[in-house]
């Protein structure tokens, strides 16, 4: 089968033919039907060899959908032929995080040496893919494969941010989303679609904050040092009850950090490799800073139909699975409108 891999150092991704998985016991086989293009396969593919933890060669592709054409031994509950999508972030299952279906916060993962698909496990960026547990799929039904692959992560890691910073999203207050890429696009709709806060888009790119206010955004900001300023004027002085930080680069934590009100919560969603310092002389009084990490098995049922309901819609920028190289490279670049899906 075809596969598209990271499998040297520096060198960027590639399509290459490999044997195709066979399902072992327990484990479903998908005929992927769609995988996502997400920012962090770069922060992986850009480490420095003696940073790099994930394996080689190693098939990329962490959001994951497909047809299930294959069950290993054991495998229940799981229809062959049914379209699922991947829920990514692997745990023991066993954990009390796990039973609360939070795998993305299983705390024995590393020490089991449990992976996600396209981030240290083979991922869902060839013909076919391997998922360790039945739990781990969620059914897709009538959904476009296509069309929702990307709510795997570009809408499940902004819907835990979003939800667990809910009670910061009253009417009258104000949401700042920094980065309106594949995840800050998303998050403009879901916060949309589950609040009435009003919604600031920050980017450093034109093109990304028209897609912001056609997808819902109330005002745009040309991301810069001025922009915390501008946020300010926008909420008569007060700064926003709550920031999502999808870049998380050292220039936009100083901007959520010098623009969060009093009392709000700052989300570094993005691993751009910046920090925050917090304290009673550093941040404003009672403001919270937390860096979540992807969401829970229940949230990506929850944003599935929040996309069954119309809440939102992934902008995609179809690719065949030749041309992911070039969708890879568009991404370094920062000219992928809204979500690359490679189609197998
Ligand atoms: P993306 O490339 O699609 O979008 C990033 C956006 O940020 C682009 O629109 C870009 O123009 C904008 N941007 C870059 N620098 C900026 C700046 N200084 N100010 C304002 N905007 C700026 O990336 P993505 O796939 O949406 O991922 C976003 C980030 O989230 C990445 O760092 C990724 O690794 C991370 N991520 C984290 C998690 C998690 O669980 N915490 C999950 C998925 C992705
Ligand atoms: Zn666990």
């Amino acid at each position: 089968m075809k596969a598209v891999q990271y499998r040297e150092i520096g060198k960027g991704p590639e399509v290459v033919e490999i044997e195709t998985p066979e399902p072992g016991p327990g484990q479903i086989r998908l005929k992927v039907t769609a995988a996502g293009l997400c920012h962090s396969d770069w922060f992986v593919m850009d480490l420095p060899a003696d940073q790099y933890s994930y394996g080689l060669p190693l098939t990329l592709g962490h959001e994951g959908a497909g047809i299930v054409d294959k069950l290993g031994d054991g495998v229940e509950g799981v229809e062959l032929g049914g379209s699922y999508a991947i829920y990514g972030p692997w745990g023991c299952g066993q954990c009390h995080a796990c039973s609360q279906g939070r795998e993305n916060y299983c705390p024995h993962a590393a020490e089991l040496g449990i992976t996600p698909p396209g981030l240290g496990t083979p991922g869902a960026m060839a013909e076919y893919v391997i998922v360790d547990d039945a739990r781990h799929l969620v059914p897709l039904g009538d959904l476009d494969p296509v069309e929702t692959v990307s709510l795997t992560d570009a809408g499940l890691t902004p819907y835990h941010a979003i939800r667990s910073a809910q009670h910061k999203l009253y009417p009258g207050a104000t949401a700042v989303v920094i980065g309106a890429g594949g995840l800050g696009h998303v998050g403009i709709q879901i916060l949309r679609a589950i609040s009435a806060v009003t919604v600031i888009a920050v980017d450093l790119n034109e093109e990304k904050l028209a897609l912001a206010k056609e997808v819902g955004a109330h005002h745009t900001l040309i991301s810069g040092p001025d922009t915390a300023d501008e946020i300010k004027k926008l909420t008569g002085g007060l700064g926003a009850e709550t920031v999502f930080d999808f870049v998380g680069a050292q220039p936009t934590i100083d901007t959520a950090k010098a623009a969060v009100a009093i009392d709000g919560v700052v989300h570094i969603v993005g691993i751009g490799g910046g920090t925050m310092q917090a304290g009673f002389f550093a941040t404003p009084m009672g403001a919270a800073v937390r860096a979540p990490y992807w969401g829970s098995r229940s949230e990506l049922r929850e944003v599935l139909d929040l996309a069954r309901s119309g809440g939102v819609d992934v902008h995609v920028e179809r690719y065949g699975i030749d041309d992911a190289v070039e969708a890879y490279a568009k991404l370094h670049k920062g000219t992928v409108r809204g979500r690359a899906v490679v189609v197998p």
